[in-house]
């Protein structure tokens, strides 16, 4: 079959409707208010982007970085409005795949939209002037908490919006916030911090939202160069980022972020509130699991205990949490560095910490911090009084973009796990802030570091027994 679509309608006018049962055409309003009619899109035929009947689209017009969330327009990206969609890609991350398990498997009516009555956010954030300065902001949507607020004239028309942001609250229950009680350097309060060793936290989970001509900006790149690797690498999943260079957002199939709030979230734009802030990239291994090869789950805790500490003393604390598991690169080739780094020759080494890495991914890191700081700008961050994290490349970033960052606050030596120390003497060694605890990291010191080596069982190829190499 030539055709790409499957019972392809004849025409827009067959597959579209208005919810006032005529066709709208491009932004045509029936009131006064500027909102155009949506055009409901039927869901029983299957429609690619690659087929030419896709692309007659009417998009409603995004300004990014416009202050009025009016003027900027809503991101509208479900399938409900195929010719006014005006962004790439599908809501919820890489969990869009599972929609369309749902919808499979007959347990999800495609044409449902969901009920937002009761989910609006429960403490505010912004706006902010950062919201309209695509430098700072262009990797989040930032109304994307407020859809049912500034788009409610778009939803109560009938169009799908999704709010992109949900802005929550929650008692968290850490261990090793109960052991800092019981060795009296955290002291409940029973505000922030309760006897039983819970905390309380405002919080807010975001999925990305892209600005592509700043993100081209950022990565030094044509926007061009962007959308071609994009499409290129992802086997094409995407054609819109090639055909259709009007569309400038796009919603990744990646992971977002988490924010954790300890303290009055109003405080946070204010320079003269102290604020601890740690940016954390997602380790499964370590935050859930307690691996003890890297330093993550320990410095994470360590840096919720500053931030319960500075809540207490009138400021506030906060971490933000990002889906980019094993650099970005995922955990089945983080488990297979794991793998090279334990079976070389001699074991695990500080001085090869990074080239084994490059070694299987090619890369030493795709979590390029560019967009990293994004989320402190949503929240109105111009000043972090201690920044919680050693790495030179989140604090250059960081302070690229404006954000003056005071003190910088290294991961307690007695902290890091036995294993670790590999890890924590090649990161110093590359560039990472030494602190008072870790100076005087040379060379020497870095090839001395030595960590766990496995034996790596081959076949042998004398009759199919095992040596070991020592
Ligand atoms: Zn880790």
């Amino acid at each position: 079959m030539a055709s790409n679509s499957t019972s392809a309608p004849a025409s827009k006018k067959a597959r579209t409707t208005t919810n006032k049962g005529k066709a709208g055409g491009p932004h045509d309003t029936s009131t006064d208010d500027g909102i155009p009619i949506p055009e409901i899109t039927q869901l029983d035929y299957v429609n690619l982007t690659s087929h030419t009947d896709a692309f007659d689209v009417d998009p409603i017009p995004i300004s990014w970085g416009h202050p009025d969330p009016l003027i900027r327009g809503p991101v509208i990206c479900t399938v409900r409005h195929s010719s006014q969609r005006n962004a790439i890609g599908a809501h919820s991350g890489s969990y869009c795949i599972y929609t369309g398990l749902a919808v499979a498997a007959g347990k999800l009516n495609p044409d449902y939209v969901p009920n937002l009555k009761l989910t609006s956010p429960v403490f505010n954030i912004g706006p902010h002037p950062s919201w309209s300065d695509p430098k700072k902001v262009a990797s989040i949507d930032p109304f994307g908490h407020l859809t049912t607020e500034v788009y409610r004239g778009y939803l109560d028309k009938g169009f799908d919006i999704r709010p992109t942001i949900a802005v929550t609250k929650a008692h968290i229950d850490l261990p090793e916030t109960r052991e800092a009680i019981a060795a009296g350097r955290l002291v409940p309060d029973g505000k922030i911090l309760l006897a039983s060793g819970q905390s309380i936290v405002s919080k807010a989970a975001i999925e990305p939202v892209w600005y592509l001509p700043e993100i081209a900006r950022r990565f030094g790149c044509s926007e061009a160069v962007l959308r071609q690797s994009i499409f290129r690498m992802t086997n094409g999943i995407y054609p819109e980022l090639i055909t259709r260079p009007d569309i400038k957002i796009f919603l990744p199939p990646i992971g977002g972020l988490t924010i954790y709030i300890w303290g009055d979230p109003d405080t946070i734009p204010d320079e003269d509130i102290e604020l601890t802030c740690r940016v954390h990239d997602e380790c499964n291994g370590s935050d859930v699991f307690g691996s003890d090869i890297c330093t993550c789950r320990p410095y994470l805790t360590h840096a919720i205990e500053e931030c319960i500490k500075t809540a207490q003393n009138g400021g506030c604390g906060l971490v933000i949490y990002f889906r980019k598991e094993g650099r970005s690169l995922g955990e089945v080739t983080k488990y297979l560095v794991y793998n090279t780094r334990k079976r070389q020759e001699g074991g695990d080494s500080a001085e090869k910490y990074f080239s084994c890495t490059e070694q299987v991914a090619g890369v030493q890191d795709t979590r390029f911090q560019a967009l990293m700081p994004d989320p402190l700008h949503f929240l109105g961050v111009t000043k972090i009084h201690n920044f919680i994290s050693m790495s030179d490349m989140k604090y250059n970033a960081i302070v690229s973009t404006g954000i003056q960052i005071v003190n910088r606050i290294e991961i307690p030596k007695e902290l890091v796990p036995d294993d670790a120390q590999v890890e924590i003497t090649a990161k110093v060694y590359h560039g990472y802030n030494a602190g008072k605890a870790y100076q005087g990291i040379d060379q020497n010191e870095l090839k001395k570091t030595v960590g766990r080596e496995y034996g790596y069982d081959k076949p042998d190829e004398k009759k199919g027994k095992n040596v070991v190499d020592e």
